[in-house]
């Protein structure tokens, strides 16, 4: 590809980085690089393995301030996210260089011998990753690639790539050997397809749109390729009258418009009991309006722009012509900035039902409890989601009803590196995180013994 790769900063428009678009030659030559590099990392023993991918959390720890000034600069951020994320990253490395001999076989009871289950690496595992969560969505997949023994390959979104390079760049510093962790920046339609078509990876992993997860999976079928999918998000914050009010509408915000909407768990669609709904509606503008909008850069900045022109247009789309409650303010001048915006509108608006992955957010009534159940689950996803309430049964009979993968009750916080996240229907496909996420970056091999 003869033209250049161009990186703008968000917030001010401004060129920040320049780099030639990988073409699928260049795809193959690291392919071919991850192959050669993976019988050594196979066969590295287990406690060596973890001592170099912790070596490789301690680097990244080192460098916080660094991955988080340049996670602002390419994808607009606010810098105390990007730090929270840089730690993140580092955090992850850890739990999964300590998972590495904790994912252990078993052996199962047989006539005539002894049966045994092994976990066994994949190869060169293929990664595709999004701009909303660059470094993060990077971790979220390397560390437990690495510590199943595999070696990875990972396509970054090409408007974000920086700290997935720099990641690289550590890994190496930190003693994980050539070969091991590799980036290459390219198109998703050439370089990422590639990495489906591509014979010698053995597993996509993919956290993006819906649209695009779907055709991975056609085209992961011809080879019967491992996939695991991090889709997209619709998904309900609900609100029963019973609940701690003020304590839920202080937190809706932040459920919504951190990143600037721009997150698969944004609880976009706020349920609210009707006997409280104007109650509620009004705590909620007034949270609103202390989310603080401007200058990522600015440590005490909640929300910075959406991350390039094209996706503020896409955004446009939802939001112009909206009749709003409650819409924000933003900074003048250059940036792709979006105000927060909070709308009632009628149930059957595209606003209720689609993602819009901006800083949008509807509230819609509820009756009952299976009101509120039948809203949440009137969508094709089913990621994450939230329940308030005071009653501990009633909280516990609409979790289990929802059909979503990642909730959290009285918070709106519910993924972590040590817990699985994924989601229902077409929010995704296989989970990440925890223990349950190596079963996806290895196959399970079963050996009989006879003893006869
Ligand atoms: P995409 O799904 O297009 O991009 C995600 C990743 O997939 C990027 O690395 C992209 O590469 C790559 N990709 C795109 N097409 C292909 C392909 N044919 N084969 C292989 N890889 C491919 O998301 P968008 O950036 O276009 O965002 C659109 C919408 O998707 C958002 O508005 C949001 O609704 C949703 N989304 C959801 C995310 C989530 O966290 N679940 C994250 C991001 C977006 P490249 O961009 O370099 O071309």
């Amino acid at each position: 590809m003869s033209d250049s790769l161009i990186l703008r900063n968000p917030a001010t428009e401004e060129v920040i980085h320049e780099m030639p678009h990988a073409t699928v030659d260049d795809v193959d030559a690291v392919v071919a690089k991850a192959k050669a590099a993976s019988p050594a990392w196979r066969a590295l023993t287990p406690i060596d393995r973890t001592r170099l991918i912790r070596r490789f959390a301690d680097t990244v720890a080192a460098h916080v301030d660094e991955l988080a000034e340049l996670e602002t600069r390419n994808m607009g951020m606010p810098i105390g996210n990007s730090r929270w994320c840089a730690n993140a990253v580092a955090d992850t490395l850890h739990y999964f260089a300590g998972a590495v001999e904790k994912h252990t076989g078993s052996s199962i009871p047989v006539a005539g011998g002894i049966d045994v289950t092994f976990h066994e690496p994949l190869g060169v595992v293929g990664m595709i990753t999004p701009w909303n969560f660059p470094m993060l969505m990077a971790s979220w997949k390397v560390g437990p690639a690495l510590a199943a023994g595999n070696t990875a390959v990972l396509k970054p979104a090409e408007i974000t790539p920086l700290t997935s390079m720099r990641l690289a760049e550590l890994a190496l510093e930190a003693g994980i050997p050539e070969g091991v962790f590799n980036v290459v920046v390219g198109p998703g339609s050439t370089a990422g397809w590639r990495l489906v078509e591509h014979p010698d990876v053995r597993k996509v992993a993919f956290t993006g749109s819906t649209e695009v997860g779907k055709r991975l999976m056609v085209g992961c079928a011809e080879q019967v390729k491992r996939l695991t999918l991090e889709l997209g998000g619709k998904s309900a914050n609900i609100v029963f009258a019973d609940a701690d009010l003020e304590k839920a509408a202080a937190a809706a915000p932040g459920a919504v418009f951190d990143n600037s909407g721009q997150d698969c768990c944004a609880r976009s669609r706020v349920l609210v009991q009707r006997s409280v709904f104007d109650e509620f509606l009004a705590l909620f503008i007034e949270a609103a309006k202390q989310w603080k909008v401007g200058d990522p850069m600015s440590p005490d900045t909640a929300m910075g722009p959406l991350v390039t022109a094209g996706h503020l247009a896409a955004v446009r789309r939802y939001s112009d012509g909206l009749d709003t409650v409650f819409t924000g303010d933003v900074p003048s001048g250059p940036g792709y900035w979006h105000p927060v915006m909070i709308a009632t509108p009628a149930y059957d608006a595209a606003v209720c039902h689609e993602e819009i992955f901006g800083p949008v957010v509807v509230v819609i009534p509820f009756d009952d409890e299976a009101d509120a159940i039948r809203i949440c689950n009137d969508s094709i996803y089913g990621l994450s989601g939230s329940v308030w309430t005071r009653d501990g049964a009633k909280a516990i009979r609409v979790v289990r009803a929802m059909e979503a993968g990642t909730l959290s009750v009285n918070s709106n916080s519910s993924v972590r590196y040590s817990t699985p996240f994924g989601g229902f229907k077409q929010s995704g496909l296989g989970r990440e995180h925890s223990m349950h996420v190596l079963d996806h970056y290895s196959e399970l091999k079963n050996v009989f013994i006879s003893t006869d």
